[in-house]
């Protein structure tokens, strides 16, 4: 009997989840609350509840060969950076590509018949992408005899009806930017403050500052790109953080894209190898070539590990004195802000809170994925730890350093073999998973993780890792790109399940991908990408490598 899966949402997570198990030959059903796939990149004027809000100008700040699905390359015209226009284009094309939208139900259209073009239902009671009104997920329960059947009740509604359907699992890919969290009892005083203040999820264009004096809390993605748009119209702009941060810029090394050179095997091999002292200091080395991050008041507070704000305009902002780098906020006056170790109190007029996101899942039983401090006890970010049957799985819930689309892929190809059954256990258990249920206990610390070594540990769960050892004798101008050349997903398709034949060619291809959009204007003496003389010297250090490191 095929197993029926269902998958809440239809963002990156939803997609890929989706297309993983039609791979599988699972019959998979996906529910949108919302009138269209694509999650966090559909922008939208409008704040949607449940749904993350984007602001106008978002842009990736990951590259589009390292953010691509492992089957399907971004087109070669696309920029390097994709502003959320393009990057819901992608997906939409991923969806057509692997014939998904029939499987989604996005809800049920005002008239009743499948949306404004009349769609018809297709198998699994979907509709047409024009359909109106949104399916939620309201809940999903064990049933009562799930210790030997691991179903799930699923109660969906749409359009003010309710239906429950039964399920042999469920994939959970239902975000992590909806519920903001804005903790204002952290700010002594806010509620005598007589400006505005909202939280970054409401922020959409830089108007609203014009003419004003605008502080900024805290220094992730978007509190930077805030900033920096808010400067151009606002009449002063302040950023205070507690912890500073590292700043690189999607520019990296001789132009090309941070991720593209910070995400190789052979980084992460020397990453990983150093001691944590020594793996530390050289990351601070290298950010601080770009500019010295304490003469900028950004440097990063010793206890703490942070993951690298992508902005390629802060720094010239601070030095023409567009923006003023403070310490955390100590507290609010009715007009003005008082910050940690500052004596002068500053004028503000407006406060973005860029304080984040909760985690939450309002439709799971709390027994089921607890959540707590915004961590949640899952397996690898994936299996709860105490379920008997491994048959509920949460997607997308990790912050990788570097792109979420092809780790999010790569745990929806282990989970699809899972629920089959054909890789119940990772090849050799941590012990601590010995004497517990099927998938142990484990409490993941911290939702963020270096995404080339978790691919790769659950790419070798499926069997998909790719061996750079085999390859240098078979192949070994495949495996030189791939030890030395950016870890672009396509090298989870050259081997094992959902093997792929187009992967070796997109490999060698990725930085033809990369340079077209920008390389418009050749000229006869334009130099290659790869200088024969690097190529000799690095695969002199691929041979070193291969015999100390594996
Ligand atoms: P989402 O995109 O949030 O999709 C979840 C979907 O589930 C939504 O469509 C929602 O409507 C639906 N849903 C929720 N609850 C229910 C329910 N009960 N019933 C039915 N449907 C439901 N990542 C990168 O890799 N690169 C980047 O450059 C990058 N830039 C980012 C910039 C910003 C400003 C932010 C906030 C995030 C960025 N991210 C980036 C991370 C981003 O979260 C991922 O790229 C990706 O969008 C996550 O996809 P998802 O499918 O897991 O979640």
């Amino acid at each position: 009997v095929t197993m029926r899966v269902a998958v809440v949402g239809a963002g990156v997570s939803g997609l890929t989840a989706l297309k993983c198990c039609l791979d599988e030959g699972l019959a998979a059903t996906c529910f949108e609350r919302s009138q269209d796939i694509g999650g966090l990149w559909r922008y939208a004027e409008n704040i949607e509840d449940g749904r993350p809000s984007l602001y106008a100008s978002v842009v990736s700040n990951t590259s589009k060969e390292m953010s691509a699905f492992s089957d399907f390359p971004y087109p070669e015209d696309f920029p390097v950076f994709v502003p959320h226009a393009r990057l819901l284009e992608y997906l939409r094309r991923y969806a057509e590509r692997f014939a998904l939208r029939q499987h989604i139900q996005l809800g049920v259209s005002e008239e009743g018949n499948g949306g404004r073009d009349g769609a018809a239902r297709g198998a699994a009671g979907s509709l047409g992408h024009d359909s109106f009104l949104q399916t939620t997920v309201l809940s999903v329960r064990k049933r009562p005899d799930f210790a030997t059947t691991g179903q799930w009740d699923v109660v969906t509604e749409a359009g003010g009806t309710r239906t429950s359907h039964v399920f042999d699992a469920v994939m959970v890919c239902s975000g992590n930017f909806w519920d903001p969290s804005l903790p204002l009892h952290a700010f002594p005083g806010i509620e005598k403050f007589q400006g505005k203040y909202f939280h970054s999820r409401q922020y959409k264009h830089p108007d609203v500052f014009q003419g004003k004096r605008v502080l900024v809390v805290g220094m992730g993605n978007s509190g930077v790109d805030i900033a920096v748009e808010a400067s151009r119209v606002a009449a002063k702009v302040t950023i205070c953080t507690g912890r500073g941060a590292w700043v690189i810029s999607r520019v990296f090394d001789h132009g090309y894209p941070w991720d593209m050179v910070f995400n190789t095997r052979f980084m992460s091999l020397i990453r990983n190898s150093l001691p944590g002292p020594l793996a530390r200091g050289l990351v601070s080395y290298r950010v601080n070539q770009w500019f010295k991050h304490e003469n900028y008041g950004l440097q990063l507070e010793k206890r703490y590990f942070s993951e690298p704000v992508l902005n390629d305009d802060l720094p010239s902002y601070i030095i023409t004195g567009k923006i003023t780098i403070k310490p955390g906020v100590k507290e609010f006056k009715e007009n003005s802000v008082v910050f940690y170790s500052c004596p002068e109190e500053e004028p503000i007029d407006i406060v973005v809170f860029c304080t984040g996101y909760n985690v939450s899942f309002p439709f799971l039983e709390e027994a089921d994925v607890k959540v707590e401090n915004k961590h949640a006890s899952l397996y690898k970010y994936v299996f709860p730890t105490h379920l008997q049957r491994p048959t509920l799985a949460v997607l997308g819930l990790i912050k990788p350093l570097g792109a979420i689309m092809p780790v999010t892929e790569m745990q929806a190809r282990w989970v699809t073999r899972v629920f089959k059954g054909r890789r119940l256990m990772p090849v050799s258990p941590h012990p601590i998973f010995c004497n517990s249920l099927r998938f142990g206990l484990l409490f993941d610390e911290v939702l963020k993780t270096d995404c080339l070594v978790y691919s790769d540990e659950l790419a070798s769960f499926i069997g998909a890792k790719p061996s750079v050892l085999a390859l240098l004798f078979r192949d070994p101008k495949l495996a030189f790109t791939i030890f030395f050349g950016p870890c672009t997903p396509y090298q989870f398709r050259l081997q094992g399940p959902g093997h792929w034949d187009g992967a070796r060619q997109a490999i060698l291809t990725q930085w033809d991908r990369t340079l077209k959009p920008t390389r418009t204007r050749v000229t006869s003496g334009s130099s290659s990408v790869w200088p024969s003389l690097l190529s000799v010297f690095g695969f002199l250090l691929l041979v070193v490598a291969v015999v100390f490191g594996f």
